[in-house]
């Protein structure tokens, strides 16, 4: 999609990151340890002052007292932290539990893990985890679920009673929980980020993983980190010992202050995001068009019929960009099989002129 928006010059909301610059005191403190800090290998737990920091958001956000000393891993950006937990849970013949929309990664590394996915697809608009579902999908060969809690592109945030449930399967199957929570801090009014490892009888069977690349707006540094139990996580940093065994450690010491900045930051991440995230939804509700509610991640759904077109999403994107010079992603692209074929993503994480531009586009092509 993104290439065919660049030869169509379509207003790009079809790719998943920020045109933010990134808070300017975390991008100083990387330039400036770069130029005075040490440029070697760093632990492969990674910097202790980072980890300690990790340890401390952990505590400061939700209560959880994690030891930075065997708990904290530091990985290069959360796709590595998903590899490195898979290779290192997963035995040939294993399952995991997917939930469809899912996150492209997933089923490739799970498979390349040696495992096989199981999908569990959730609907629109509510993407609720339903017992039935579970129970079906949950059976002596289940390893592992893969939870990503807020949900890319769906912007769904789940509720401690969804976590719940989904714990009880997991105890009962005697499995693990690989949590993709890279956007922790993405989360809007009304709502608030909890994390499965602080469930009941999670914390010995969940890795939380976080990226800053999320929460800073800095998604090209692929700094992340895994977060769970000492036995839990050690054999996933020997994973990570011959995957990247390290990341820069400038970017490291730069995400340890970005993480030690006041609770006033991550609020405001939230209520700029919140704030980007009704200028577009506004913008396509004055149209006529059906957006769905977004709660977390940066992502805004629209049914594809309110717009009067009768093909399907992957059609309709084609149409938005060729026709009408803005990108979006068909959501089908995020399911297996039997996919929801209706709805389009829109990232709304960009600047204002870059909202009101596509909007005025689709204005022009459908008033
Ligand atoms: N998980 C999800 C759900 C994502 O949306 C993304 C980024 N698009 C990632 C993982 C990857 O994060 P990172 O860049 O830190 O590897």
């Amino acid at each position: 999609m993104s290439q065919l928006a660049a030869a169509h010059q379509a207003i790009n909301l079809g790719q998943g990151f920020p045109d933010d610059r990134g808070p300017d005191v975390v991008l100083r403190c990387a330039a400036e340890a770069l130029l005075t800090g040490s440029n070697q290998y760093p632990s492969m737990w990674g910097l202790p002052i980072l980890r300690q920091a990790i340890a401390a958001h952990e505590q400061r956000f939700y209560g959880l007292e994690i030891d930075w000393t065997s708990e904290v891993l530091v990985t290069s950006g959360a796709t590595e932290a998903l590899a490195a937990c898979l290779l290192a849970l997963l035995e040939p013949g294993d399952e995991v539990v997917l939930f469809q929309p899912a996150y492209d990664a997933y089923a490739p590394l799970v498979r390349r893990a040696g495992g096989t996915p199981h999908f569990v697809t959730l609907s629109p608009p509510g993407w609720r985890l339903e017992e039935a579902d579970l129970a079906a999908a949950f059976n002596d060969k289940t390893r592992a679920v893969i939870l990503n809690n807020p949900l890319n592109p769906a912007g769904k945030v789940f509720e401690a009673a969804e976590l719940d449930l989904l714990a009880r399967w997991i105890e009962r199957y005697d499995a693990v929980a690989i949590c993709d929570e890279v956007y922790e801090h993405i989360v809007y009014s009304g709502g608030s980020h909890v994390p499965l490892l602080a469930r009941p009888g999670m914390a010995t069977r969940s890795l939380k993983i976080g990226s800053a690349g999320k929460t800073f707006s800095l998604t090209g540094w692929k700094v992340g980190m895994v977060v769970g139990h000492a036995e839990l996580l050690r054999p996933v940093a020997k994973a990570h010992q011959f995957l990247t065994f390290t990341t820069p450690p400038n970017l490291q010491a730069a995400v340890a202050l970005g993480l030690g900045l006041p609770d006033e930051y991550f609020a405001d991440v939230a209520r700029e995001m919140e704030r980007r995230r009704e200028r577009l939804a506004s913008g396509l509700a004055a149209l006529g068009f059906d957006v769905l509610p977004a709660r977390g991640t940066y992502f805004l759904n629209m049914d594809v019929r309110s717009t009067g077109f009768a093909g399907s999403d992957v059609a309709y994107c084609q149409h938005l960009i060729e026709r009408v010079g803005v990108a979006a992603i068909p959501v089908s692209a995020f399911f297996e099989s039997s996919p929801v074929s209706h709805l389009v993503r829109f990232c709304f994480a960009k600047q204002d002129a870059v909202i009101d531009e596509a909007i005025q586009r689709l204005t022009a092509a459908y008033r």
